[in-house]
């Protein structure tokens, strides 16, 4: 019999992935909890029947006109203040171009070049050290419909689309290039997703899509000083996913230029099945988006007044509320990040000071493991 072999450990082996530093920077779109979509009043309720939540204005058709929701730029101003950014006063909407089944104006209406918020930070602990990893930009988009290629008798020969999801409020969180192994990446998405669920804009629940992530990554040499070229992987469904896609293109970039070889800018599908990633296409098949200001809305300007009442009515952050809970109630870092992992629990606890707070954690332990089943 051939013995199971993990696809990582037959590209290299650790002593010679041990010699390379990997560099990651994640591209992460979360799908705001506004009740309504970003530029027209359609419900955004997830697993309604096929094409009933639509108007002319998310199916793309001709002279509808989209009306920017007040609160999805309330919910991604608190993105962008819980991820330290600055909020630009005025921020501008732009055209992405591109053509796919899903996507009916031929077009996602993005940010470009002046997106609500940038220069942010979000800290991270990993092996007990903390470490800040810089947030480029937060912008806001709209999300396309689906494909739905699966589930149909005559799936065989024909694919549906559902434009239920078209028009549902994103906000992409772009990092910089600052996490150093996929145990790094993965701790930042572990953070970002509590984050966004402390300060209400988002369930972040991978498996119904509201919070997706693609990996940027590219190894280099210890102690080298420029960047090794990037790869960015995609179809990464889970936190687990996260971690082993990266590792796998760790260990397959390594395994490149070990062999003489150069990586190739390119983006690349992970597969769970194989454990593998695979090319998908070049830098020269990288489509051309022809960005463009948004002609259909106005500039949005954010008043100094407006960006300091959403602030104001921001909750505390879990890693603030962490390391209070360590000093005021003398709790165990375990302890404390267990009681902060969930804000509802962390407000409970706080409400009944008094009880223990083992007690508490071995109830979400229980809860924990009921909602698997
Ligand atoms: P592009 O021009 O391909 O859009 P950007 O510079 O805008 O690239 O970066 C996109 C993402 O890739 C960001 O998350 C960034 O942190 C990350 N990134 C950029 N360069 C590298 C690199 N050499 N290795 C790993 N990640 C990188
Ligand atoms: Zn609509
Ligand atoms: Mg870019």
């Amino acid at each position: 019999m051939v013995p199971m072999s993990s696809p990582v450990a037959e590209l290299a082996s650790p002593a010679v992935i041990a010699k390379y530093e990997p560099v990651v920077g994640l591209e992460v779109h979360v799908q705001l909890a506004t009740a309504s979509k970003i530029f027209c009043g359609c419900p955004t309720v997830f697993g309604a029947p096929p094409n009933t939540n639509v108007c002319p204005v998310c199916l793309g058709l001709p002279g509808a006109l989209p009306v920017l929701s007040r609160e999805a730029v309330e919910m991604v101003m608190r993105v962008g203040i819980a991820l330290n950014c600055t909020i630009r006063p005025l921020s501008r909407f732009a055209r992405k171009n591109y053509f796919y089944p899903d996507l009916p104006k031929g077009y996602q209406i993005s940010q470009y070049d002046e997106p609500i918020a940038e220069h942010g930070w979000v800290d991270i602990i990993v092996d007990g050290a903390r470490k800040r990893i810089g947030i480029t930009r937060v912008h806001m988009e709209d999300d396309a419909g689906k494909s739905v290629h699966e589930g149909f008798s005559d799936s065989g020969r024909y694919s549906y689309v559902d434009l239920n999801r078209s028009g549902t409020p994103l906000a992409e969180i772009v990092t910089e290039p600052d996490m150093r192994s996929s145990d790094e990446a993965y701790a930042f998405l572990i953070e970002l997703k509590q984050i966004m669920q402390f300060v209400e804009v988002s369930a972040c629940d991978m498996e119904k899509g509201q919070l997706r992530c693609d990996a940027n990554v590219s190894v280099r040499l210890k102690g080298a000083e420029k960047f090794g070229t990037k790869a960015e992987v995609k179809n990464l469904n889970s936190f687990r996913f996260l971690k082993m896609a990266l590792d796998y293109e760790i260990a397959r970039q390594v395994a490149v230029i070990e062999s003489g070889g150069r990586v190739e800018q390119e983006t690349r599908l992970y597969d769970p099945d194989r454990g593998e990633t695979s090319g998908m296409r070049s830098r020269e098949q990288a489509p051309d988006y022809r960005y463009f200001p948004e002609p259909d809305l106005v500039p949005l300007r954010i008043s100094e007044e407006w960006r300091e009442r959403v602030r104001a009515a921001m909750p505390e952050m879990p890693s603030k509320k962490r390391a209070r809970f360590v000093a005021d109630y003398k709790l165990a870092e375990y302890d404390a990040d267990w009681l902060t992992a969930n804000r509802a629990v962390s407000e409970y606890f706080e409400e009944v000071g008094s009880v223990n707070a083992r007690w508490i954690y071995s109830c979400t332990l229980v809860k924990l493991d009921c909602s698997k089943f």
